[in-house]
């Protein structure tokens, strides 16, 4: 996933992106950085962790400037390391010319990386910014196309997932991939400017929510004013649907639709014509919340707050490796004592990938005392990877690709187990064709990703 951030025309603009890369942790816990810019030049910081740990006032103090950009990482592309930390900064003769912040993946990066490394760019991390920086530089500069030409033309090439802001001395510049898979918008108030990934972030920062940046296009503030430059790569818009399921905070905005909102329908669809019987309804916290919410209101069933989540875990389904994953399982919930036992209980979840932790979860709540446990799943079921900015495992790890819903229901110890329909998916939307199903059909709008790592 990753967050991004980037304001214009702001007294020391590193502390705002500090804020809206806050209000954005959760698309990305493993490293933060901020750049900015003043008349001395650029000045950034860069740290393995999460913001409020990266950042401090004295660290935000050192970033002066009206103008910064900032990024939290969630790696799906190269290792979690200094060296693979946004924003990516684009030198020439040791002179910075921008920084390039991006949220994403792109599944042609080889192609990308062969073009640049012919014309002697060498690669220092592993990262898809650092490949998008190079490019733009080697078009902008080298071929002396300038950088407006150079983003039309990565947008050409570049196939998959890429939100990107990018800043100059001067300017700021906010792109999108012509799929506009992740979200990114952008605001203003008084001839301040503000682009994030979710509106959250210009909640924060108080600055009115204007709108998304359209696919494939090239938004441009600089010191004459504001610019917009239409796309040029005509693609079939394919929004990530599991922004609304799962990634996004239910106070954004996104693709036009109210987070919260959408999760309620879904809750409600999965609701309609099931005729379970339970006590209660309750969520899986944080991010099921509102599904289980509308399965509530919808059924009758009453919601209550039967797990407790320990918000100082990350979350499962984005921790990088095994380990890490299954302890966050066995610290992150806890049952309310004496509240389950007893009860007939409908426990609501976003989504299965491995099923691993959502069999953890069923086998507490029978461990306190739980009389039936009947799963509702938010989403339909995950059998094809993702490739495009969601670190989904491979397809043989992922438990709805080998097993048919029956065999899952047995494996995580259910009593029932209902997952709801594409069809009902996209029911709880205004414009379900413009969303990428892909991860449930296998239909990649925008190919296949072949490399695992780039750079050994
Ligand atoms: S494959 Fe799934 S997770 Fe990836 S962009 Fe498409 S809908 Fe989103």
């Amino acid at each position: 996933m990753c967050g991004i951030a980037g304001i214009f025309k702001k007294e020391n603009a590193s502390f705002g992106v500090a804020e809206a890369l806050f209000a954005e942790q959760h698309r990305g816990q493993d490293s933060a950085g901020i750049v900015s810019w003043d008349k001395e030049g650029l000045h950034s910081h860069f740290g393995l962790g999460l913001v409020k740990d990266t950042f401090s006032q004295e660290k935000l103090k050192s970033l002066p400037g009206s103008m910064a950009i900032g990024h939290v990482r969630y790696p799906t592309q190269g290792p979690v390391s200094l060296c693979n930390c946004q924003p990516h900064i684009f030198s020439m003769d040791g002179k910075p010319i921008f920084a390039l912040a991006s949220n994403g993946d792109i599944t042609n990066l080889p192609e990308l990386i062969e073009e640049i490394e012919k014309e002697g760019f060498a690669l220092e991390g592993d990262n898809d910014a650092e490949v998008m920086a190079k490019f733009v530089g080697m078009v902008a500069f080298r071929r002396n196309k300038g950088l407006v030409e150079a983003m039309y033309l990565l947008m050409e090439k570049a196939l998959g997932a890429f939100s990107a802001v990018l800043m100059t001395d001067e300017e700021l510049y906010a792109f999108r991939d012509p799929w506009a898979f992740r979200p990114m918008c952008y605001g203003d108030k008084d001839g301040v400017a503000a682009i994030a990934s979710e509106s959250v972030a210009l909640d924060i920062l108080r600055i009115p929510y204007k709108g998304e940046i359209p696919a494939g296009s090239i938004f441009r503030w600089g010191p004459d004013g504001s610019m917009t430059y239409p796309r040029r790569v005509e693609k079939p818009a394919r929004h990530c649907i599991f922004e609304h399921i799962y990634f996004s905070r239910p106070d954004s905005v996104i693709f036009g639709e109210k987070v919260f909102e959408v999760r309620r329908k879904i809750g409600e669809a999965l609701a309609s014509g099931d005729d379970v019987k339970a006590d209660h309804v309750i969520a899986v916290p944080d991010s099921s919340n509102y599904i289980a919410l509308g399965y509530a209101n919808r059924s009758g069933i009453p919601f209550a707050l039967g797990l407790v989540r320990n918000h100082y875990v990350g979350r499962t389904f984005i921790a990088p490796d095994q380990i890490t994953r299954d302890e966050g399982v066995r610290f992150k919930f806890n049952p309310l004592p004496g509240f389950i036992a007893g009860k007939k209980l409908v426990i609501v979840d976003d989504s299965i990938v491995r099923g691993t932790t959502i069999k953890k979860l069923i086998r507490m709540l029978r461990e306190n005392g739980a009389l039936e446990v009947h799963l509702r799943i938010g989403s339909p079921p995950i059998r094809y990877s993702c490739y495009y900015g969601v670190d989904t495992p491979n397809r043989e790890k992922l438990i709805a690709s080998k097993m048919e819903i029956e065999d899952i229901r047995a494996f995580i110890g259910a009593d029932t187990l209902k997952y709801l329909t594409i069809e009902d998916l996209r029911g709880t939307v205004s414009n379900p064709d413009d969303y990428c199903y892909a991860c449930f059909r296998g239909d990649y709008p925008a190919g296949e990703k072949k490399h695992p790592s780039l750079v050994s």
